[in-house]
């Protein structure tokens, strides 16, 4: 993938060079077309969840079964998890938890909790920095492992699905990604841009039309980068959005380790 990245960089060198070659008002059109294009591309590679340039990735189910993956970042949280889990429980719905090394390794016994009760766990990095998007390869890796220890120390199986923080898979995430082996990468097909100050009602708005069979959703249960801290929204949507995947005859599942439902 990377070797395609290099080829499409000798391409955009080869046409930058050619238009430096056309007289004036063309040249500035030219490179400036070409400049626009490869952001654009750039910006698609690296952010968009059904990208699958720099990692591959899992952005819905691959079954046309009538059932939806909910998922929640960032905590686990010791106020906000556990009354997530409530409602989970009350509805019989399950649900993955990308998890914080440091938050796992802080409140061990929700992480076991959330195993307990049939969810599964994924990982989100050791600290969720800024610096996981434009560090080296081995600070990459590290926050990687880092976070698997953690959550390895508490389940009988390592955890194996990983979200990157924001779903940002950058060339420097890429390099380190590949030097791991057995993970599935996970990213989304509708967000409720729940970590952001919200309302339970825009959350409902941006997640209920794209609740369809095989959706990926992304919720909060902690505190990621920046953003509000109250999961009150969440909890309120996702009471909600339990109630429309009743109506719609959709079943709430957990992630399998491959980014699959389990069975
Ligand atoms: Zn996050």
């Amino acid at each position: 993938m990377l070797r395609a990245f290099a080829v499409k960089g000798v391409a955009l060198a080869a046409a930058l060079a050619a238009g430096l070659a056309l007289p004036g008002g063309w040249a500035v059109l030219v490179i400036s077309v070409i400049s626009l294009a490869t952001i654009g591309f750039l910006t698609y590679a690296i952010v968009h969840p059904r990208s699958q340039f720099f990692v591959p990735v899992i952005d819905r189910l691959g079954s046309r079964d009538p059932i939806v993956a909910l998922t929640f970042d960032d905590g686990p949280d010791p106020v906000f998890t556990p009354r997530i889990l409530d409602v989970l429980a009350a509805h019989q719905a399950h649900a993955t938890f990308f998890v914080l090394g440091e938050r796992a390794a802080r409140y061990p016994e929700i992480v076991q909790r959330i195993h307990r009760e049939g969810h599964s766990v994924g990982t989100h990095t050791q600290h969720h920095t800024l610096r996981f998007h434009f560090g080296s390869r081995a600070y990459v890796t590290r926050e990687i492992e880092d976070a698997i220890a953690v959550v390895a120390k508490l389940l009988p199986a390592p955890p194996t699905l990983f979200r990157p923080p924001q779903g940002l898979r950058t060339p420097p995430f890429a390099a380190g990604w590949r030097r791991l082996r057995g993970l599935t990468c996970v990213t989304w097909s509708v967000r409720g841009l729940d970590s952001l100050r919200t309302t339970a009602d825009k959350i409902v708005a941006r997640v209920a039309p794209k609740l369809v069979p095989g959706a990926i959703v992304t919720l909060h249960d902690g505190t990621g980068l920046g953003g509000g801290a109250d999961r009150e929204p969440t909890l309120a949507a996702l009471e909600t959005l339990l109630g429309e995947c009743k109506t719609r005859g959709l079943r709430c599942v957990a992630l399998d380790g491959v980014g699959g439902a389990v069975p």
